[in-house]
Order: structure tokens, then sequence, then C-alpha cells
């Protein structure tokens, strides 16, 4: 029987809900249990696909092409979870179903109620994951308990023991303990009402996670204990890390929280496996070196919207004991100020993906600089897309070169839509999605880090690379090293003569682990470490 823990959260929002889910998968994983995880998002949009980055973070892409929550990545980068469509479920998702099957008549004349068409829906949609096979399904509640859209998810999951078994379902409820300055003092009482809350829908946590700036200690996890009607030992805190949020699983273990688990839900698991995970954190709390990379983008200040690709560099960084510095510019600023003000001193420079015209310009000097420069460059889409660019622009001879996307009416369009794409104007999915293959050219710095020659990576993207001008760059030394089988889509561009040059149409940075490093990342960060030696020896003239 598959067992389903269940993960809320209370008092505020961002407390690292989907960071703890995940952490919870991994020591699951690593005593031996096959783990599914899941979020559900009550937001009406269908997916996050459309929302802005301003809003919800990146828009993490799957194998499958679903364009899902940004938890979903935190679930790939500790477990090896399959993740699908079925992994990220939105209030709109549900209900476009729900609606679907009333204006198919499959609702038999019945008036179609939130409790219990929409809540079975949402059930279906948990139970689905529970396959044979698997032992746990985690599913993450997005929000905080008290929000208004968060009801029917409640309902659902406060129904779903009454169907399978009270035994065999956990709810784990994750909270804030504030410390207040003034008073010297942590408050427990956000965590008692948020509780209260949970308990007037009839659901009982089993377990509480309390957020904490700073370690909290017995005498208020036992209040909180007392005032919750949670055992003691099921109280337990999670301070913030010092180093990284890798060491979120440690300090989970180190209360015991797997055993825990486990016991409650009566499973069957093997001793937990964490020697190389320890040392993984050893490496990244004891680095040797330091890059600096800047990232030159369009939601620069929004910490999640690059989300991926911070944490891909930071892998990179572990894979070679190095801490990366990430400098965040705003592209625009680049517009507005000498590019060598900004860009000076970088080991490296990444430009990643996007959408419209804003701030264009501004990376399309970022990759003039690396490019003139000699400094290591790794664009990723829209940073493949400015790099193709700016290469027309000054080493072609088009000035007016851009991509169709933010000139309909450029004489020379090197990035378009192909023929087969026009006429789309429907958002939400219609774009280039998923795992697509890639083969590479032989002995191209890309097939050489990788180690192999055929890919797969995920794509989320309208325009191409146009190929038409295919020959006129190869022969001006940037040259297309990876396309899609049949070889009519280019998928990585790189630069002859330069320490490092390489641009990709796809997003490297959905497949990237703290302990497996994306090789393209783990590339570019060798070559910024390089950067960084001959800058330092004074030999910077590449
Ligand atoms: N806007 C570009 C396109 O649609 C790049 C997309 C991206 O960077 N994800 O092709």
């Amino acid at each position: 029987m598959t067992r389903h823990i269940f993960v809320t959260g209370g008092v505020v929002s961002s407390l690292g809900k989907g960071l703890t889910s995940a952490s919870i998968g991994m020591l699951l994983e690593r005593r031996g249990l096959k783990v599914r995880m899941q979020k559900l998002d009550p937001y009406i949009n269908v997916d996050p696909g459309t929302m802005s980055p301003y809003q919800h973070g990146e828009v993490y892409v799957l194998d499958d092409g679903a364009e899902t929550d940004l938890d979903l990545g935190h679930y790939e980068r500790f477990t090896s979870s399959l993740l699908n469509r079925h992994s990220n479920y939105t209030t709109g998702q549900i209900y476009q179903t729900v609606i679907d099957k009333e204006r198919r008549g499959e609702y038999l004349g019945r008036t179609v109620q939130v409790v219990p068409h929409i809540t079975d829906e949402i059930k279906a949609c948990i139970r689905r994951l529970a396959t044979p096979d698997v032992d746990v399904v985690i599913t993450e509640l997005g929000g905080t308990v008290g929000d208004i859209e968060g009801l029917p998810f409640l309902e659902a999951i406060r129904q779903i023991p009454l169907d399978i078994g009270k035994e065999n379902c956990l709810f784990i409820h994750l909270t804030l303990v504030p410390y207040l300055k003034a008073a010297r003092e942590a408050k427990t009482k956000p965590t008692q009402h948020s509780v209260q809350q949970l308990r007037e829908i009839g659901i009982q946590p089993d377990i509480l996670i309390v957020r904490t700036e700073r370690p909290i200690g017995r005498e208020h996890t036992d209040k909180i204990a007392l005032f919750c009607n949670v055992e003691k030992r099921a109280v337990i805190e999670e301070v913030d890390k010092e180093y990284s949020i890798y060491e979120v699983p440690i300090g989970l273990v180190e209360h015991g929280i797997d055993e825990l688990i486990i016991e409650k839900l009566r499973l069957q698991a093997g001793p937990l496996q964490m020697e190389d995970y320890r040392e993984l954190i050893h490496r990244i709390r004891n680095p040797r070196n330091e890059v600096k990379i800047a990232v030159v983008g369009k939601y620069i200040e929004h910490r999640d919207a690059y989300k991926s690709i911070y944490e891909s560099l930071d892998h990179a960084g572990f894979a070679h004991s190095t801490r990366v510095i990430v400098k965040r510019i705003e592209a625009e600023e680049l517009e507005r100020q000498d590019p060598e003000l900004l860009l000076n001193g970088m080991d490296g420079i990444l430009v990643p993906g996007g959408f419209g015209m804003r701030g264009i310009e501004g990376k399309i000097q970022a990759v003039q600089f690396a490019r003139e420069k000699g400094i290591p460059y790794f664009g990723i889409c829209l940073g493949m897309q400015c790099a193709v660019i700016e290469f027309a622009r000054n080493v072609l001879g088009y000035p007016d070169a851009n991509s169709s996307e933010f000139a309909a009416d450029t004489q020379h369009p090197v990035i378009c839509l192909l023929e087969a794409q026009k006429n789309v104007n429907y958002k939400g999915g219609t774009m280039r999605l998923g795992a697509m293959p890639c083969r590479l050219l032989e002995g191209s710095r890309s097939a050489i880090a990788y180690g192999k020659m055929e890919v797969s990576e995920r794509h989320r993207h309208r325009y191409e690379f146009n190929p038409e001008y295919r020959e006129r760059f190869t022969n001006a030394g940037l040259v297309p090293v990876g396309t899609s089988p049949e070889g009519t889509l280019v998928e990585v561009v790189e630069l002859k003569n330069h320490p490092w040059f390489v641009a990709v149409q796809y997003h490297p940075e959905f497949k990237s682990q703290p302990n497996s490093a994306h090789p393209l990342f783990k590339g570019f960060i060798e070559a910024a470490l390089q950067q960084h030696e001959s800058s330092r020896s004074g030999s910077v003239g590449n």
C-alpha cells in the first residue's frame, strides 16, 4: 500500500516548504524507499507558463514539456522522483477538467459542486501517483493555511485518510517561529493559531516543522507540542542554514525526521546512506577557490526568476570546490553605462533565457564584451540568440541583425520563427517545450564536456536560429556544433578562437544536481577558474 505524506504551510509564505518537502523526499530515498513528489498550487492559472517571473519566479520545465512551479526544481535537484505533468496541478487545471466533464455530460445531470466534484478531482490527481511500485507519495500544498483558494485542497487531503486508512497518511505542517528582538524571545503563538486553523478544517498535523532564524530549544518546541496536540519528538525545528540550502536534509536528519516518518507510516526501510552527501556538504563549506560570474538578465532583482541557473552555477562550483560569487546585472544598466565598469573583473558572463525586448541591447553588449575580451561566455536560450545577433552585427557586418521577436522588419532576421510556427497566437503551451534530442559535433567543446555526442535537453522557446545564415556563421567562426538529430534546428553554437564561448538554445539548468553538476556548467566554471588564474597572474591577453 502506497503511503501519502501531505505537506502544508502556515503563518507566512516563503518558508521553504518546497525545499523541506524535497529534503524529506531525499532522506526517504536514501533509506531505500521509492518516492514520488507532487505540488498542488491553489492559483487559477492553468500552469505558471503565462505568469511573469516577477509574480512567481522561474517556470520550471519538465521532460514531458510541462511548465511547472519552481518547487519542482527542488524536487529534481534533491530526489530522483520521476516528474511529469501529473506532478503539478493548479486550481485552474482541476476546474478545467471538471468543467470539461460537465460539458460532456459526464455528471448525468447532477449539480456540480466544490464538494464532492472538485475535491474528488483533486483526490484523483493525488492518488494517480500511488502506483504499486511507489512507497511514498509526497504532496506539497502551495500557499498558506487560511488562504481562501486553498480550502478545496485542504478538504480533499482531509478526506484521503477516510478513503485509504488513517495509518497510511501523514500530515506535516511547516510554520514560522519569529524571534522578536525587542522582547528577546521566540514567539510560538502564530504557530498555535495556524495549527488551530488546520484542526478546524479537520486536519491534525502529525509532525510540525518550525522554521526559525536561530535555535529555539526544547522549551519552546515542547510548548508548541502541548498547544498543538502533537508529540514532543514530532516538533522539529529547522533553523536557517548558514552555508547553503543543501544543508537542510542534514539538519532534518539530526532531528530524526526520517526515522519518525518511517515509524509512523510503518514502512520497511533500509539504513540511511548519506556518506557522499556529507562529503558534498564538506566541500560546500570548504571551497578552495572562488570565481566571479556575471549573470546579465532582466528579472535580476527577483531572486527566484533565475533559480535553476543560480543553483546550477553553485553545483558546478561544488564540483570544482569553488565558491561561485554571482554578480547580478540588470541588462538595461548595460545600455546606460560603460560595460567595462560593470563587467570588469568578471571571470565569466552568463546571459539566461527570457522573453520580450526589454534589456536586449544590454545583453548583446555583454556578449560583445565577453567575445572581444576573451571572457568565458555561457548563453542560455535567449542568451544564445543574443550571441548570434551580436556576432551577426559586429562580425558578419549586418548592423540591423536581430531576432524577429524584437524587430519584425529587420533585413537580417538571424533568429526567426520557422515556417511551421507562424500563425500561433494562443499563449500557453504553444512553444517548443520539453526534452528533445540533440546531436553534437565530434571534438566540439560541448561534446567533450558531455563526454558523448547524443544528448537530451529541455526546451522552452519559440524562435530559432535562421538556417539561411548557417554557412556564413560557420565560415566566420561561430559554429553550430549541436543540432536536432535530422540536422535542421541549431541547438548549440560555439565560438572558435576563444577560451570558452558556448551558447545553447535549450535549458541545461533544469538538469543539474548538487552532486552531479551539469557538464556545460561544469565546463563554464572550469573556464572561469582558468580566467581567474590568468587574470591574477596578469596575463589577461587572450
Ligand atoms: N524569447 C525567445 C524565444 O521565444 C527565448 C526564450 C527563452 O529564452 N526561454 O525563442
